[in-house]
């Protein structure tokens, strides 16, 4: 991520309230000047961009502060975790630009460490291992009104509780049989302090480690231990973990070692989307997309496929700011940032999405005329495009019979072709059934793009391919995948029940500029008129070109429709 400038970076900074702590700390000195964050994913599931809104925040700040970033894995629960996740949420995160140095770091490595600080705590009598099943510590627990009961096996010994912990570890004893707790306060008005659980009985085999361990730390008890261990300063979670904060700061304090400072800030929600990797896995499991990259999940292999540029995501990030408050954003405001990010570097290119074939009767051979690549940024050139008496339009750039303000194609009416001439619609030419197959028109040769010298105007212009060099491709449009903002609000109903069945349209036949025929997977374009597109990585072929449409233009509905 590049440098913001330095007046934009303060007014940041006073915007987002972490930098205020930060700046805080810098001045009592309470790190000795030391910023380092860090990006803990579990590797359950591939990124959202709730991650790269956690991802931008914590490299941000240690980037503005010249501090350091760490990823790390929170691989604590093999059940769900596999080596395919790890593996694309590096390659998200570096995408992303969030630098990581040589820093990929995994809480499975902190095992034996942390088993140690368990026996600690045992010998401390601040621990001790429970026979109670799952549902007698669940039914145990408490209200909020009422506080917890006290284990039968609270009381255990210093001795047996170390023997118990270790033949645990073993693996002398089956999955669910017992559990390690802390020994805090069953009457705390704070539920996580009511003895929680530190460790279960697992006997899975897990994707780094093996068979090595078969009882796995909790969250609760993992995280501060590994934020203890990379030295990490500022701690920044998301707001439901707030009241887990005494529990953070009780294994720190106990231990007595390095105790970083957890702070809580708001969760990404958007509208239209399901944000939950549970939820997304189920999209993919039952195979209601195309994998975790389809370019309608909001996933940022997904994102990426669709055309996203890690700098619109960035900027997006920016935009939508750190709050201390749960909100939804507006999709809309994603869009924004990538259509803005893409009208300033995305080559203009025209496609004709539902061709309508035109003949031009008064105009022969090929004529080369100069198109421009990108209005915003003249460093980009111009490029040569051949115009032939045959040419493809939009099917809904011409009407028979338009309603009032229809500014395109009409029986004997006139339009721009873009960058080349004004043309007359002389005659419709319709098949047996009735539908319009090709229009005749004719060429007013003084009108040309630029040099012609008629003063003729005319309020619509369109785009238009050469049936002679044009290129075929597949086109894929995409709707949001949901048909209401809040998908998965609704307690009644399942989120799937809002799936929005034309999220995916695929247009076979489109005819595109011959130049993109080079277009390598990844490359975006603006279609003039159509939106911006990028070339299909998973789809393209050497035979096959296939584009997504990563965002309308602005006002392409209004337009087009
Ligand atoms: P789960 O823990 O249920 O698997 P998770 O989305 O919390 O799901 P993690 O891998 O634990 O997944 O998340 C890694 C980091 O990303 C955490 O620090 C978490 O706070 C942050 N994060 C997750 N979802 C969002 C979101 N929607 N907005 C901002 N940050 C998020
Ligand atoms: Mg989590």
């Amino acid at each position: 991520m590049e440098d913001s400038g330095t007046s934009e970076k303060q007014e940041q900074r006073s915007k987002n309230f972490i930098y205020e702590i930060i700046d805080d700390d810098l001045k009592t000195k309470k790190w000795n000047g030391d910023v380092h964050t860090r990006f803990p994913p579990e590797p359950n599931g591939y990124l959202h961009i709730g991650h790269a809104k956690s991802i931008c925040l914590n490299y941000g700040i240690a980037r503005d502060y010249n501090g350091k970033f760490n990823l790390r894995f929170d691989d604590t629960n093999p059940e769900k975790e596999d080596q395919e996740y790890v593996d694309s949420i590096i390659e998200d995160v570096k995408w992303l630009g969030a630098d990581f140095e040589d820093r990929i770091l995994f809480a499975s490595d902190y095992f034996e460490q942390m088993y140690e600080w368990a026996v600690a705590l045992i010998k401390k009598n601040k621990a001790y291992v429970d026979d109670s099943s799952a549902d007698e510590i669940r039914s145990s627990r408490g209200t909020l009104t009422e506080p917890g009961k006290d284990s039968p096996y609270r009381s255990r010994s210093v001795e047996e509780n170390l023997d118990l912990f270790e033949r645990m570890r073993n693996g002398e004893f089956p999955n669910g049989s017992k559990t390690l707790r802390a020994k805090i306060d069953m009457g705390s008005p704070n539920f996580n302090m009511r003895d929680p659980i530190m460790y279960r009985i697992v006997h899975e085999e897990h994707h780094r480690q093996g068979n090595k361990w078969c009882i796995y730390p909790t969250y609760d008890w993992a995280h501060g231990l590994e934020d203890s261990l990379e030295g990490i300063t500022h701690s920044i979670c998301t707001l439901e973990f707030e009241n887990h904060r005494p529990l953070y700061d009780w294994f720190l304090d106990e231990l007595g070692i390095h105790h970083p400072q957890q702070i809580e800030f708001a969760r990404l929600n958007l509208s239209y989307t399901v944000m939950s990797k549970r939820k997304l896995l189920q999209l993919v499991k039952e195979k209601y997309v195309d994998g975790w990259d389809d370019p309608r999940m909001p996933t940022v292999s997904g994102f990426r496929r669709r055309g996203y540029t890690p700098e619109s995501i960035r900027n997006f990030a920016e935009m939508i700011g750190v709050a201390k408050r749960d909100a939804t954003t507006d999709i809309a405001l994603l869009e924004f940032a990538i259509r803005d990010d893409l009208n300033k570097h995305a080559q203009r290119a025209m496609a004709v999405l539902k061709p309508l074939k035109i003949v031009l009767t008064n105009f022969s051979g090929a004529e080369e005329l100069e198109a421009v690549n990108n209005p915003e940024d003249p460093s980009m050139g111009t490029r040569k495009i051949i115009f032939t008496n045959e040419l493809y339009i939009e099917k809904n750039d011409f009407m028979e019979n338009p309603p009032k303000g229809f500014h395109r194609l009409v029986p004997g009416g006139e339009v721009r072709l873009r960058y080349a001439y004004i043309i007359r619609c002389e005659e419709v030419i319709k098949n047996s059934d009735g539908e319009v197959i090709e229009l005749r028109c004719s060429v007013d040769h003084d009108t040309k793009s630029g040099t012609g010298t008629s003063k003729k105007k005319v309020k619509g212009t369109i785009h238009w391919v050469s049936a002679e060099n044009a290129v075929k491709a597949e086109v894929r449009l995409y709707d949001r995948l949901f048909t209401v903002d809040s998908p998965d609000s609704d307690k009644e109903k399942n989120f799937l029940d809002y799936l929005n069945p034309e999220s995916l349209e695929i247009i076979e036949d489109a005819l595109v500029e011959p130049f993109l025929k080079n277009a390598k997977p990844a490359d975006r374009f603006q279609f003039e008129r159509n939106g911006y597109f990028c070339v299909d990585k998973k789809y393209t072929t050497d035979e096959k070109l296939v584009f997504n449409r990563t965002v309308t233009l602005k006002d392409s509905w209004g337009k087009m429709n």
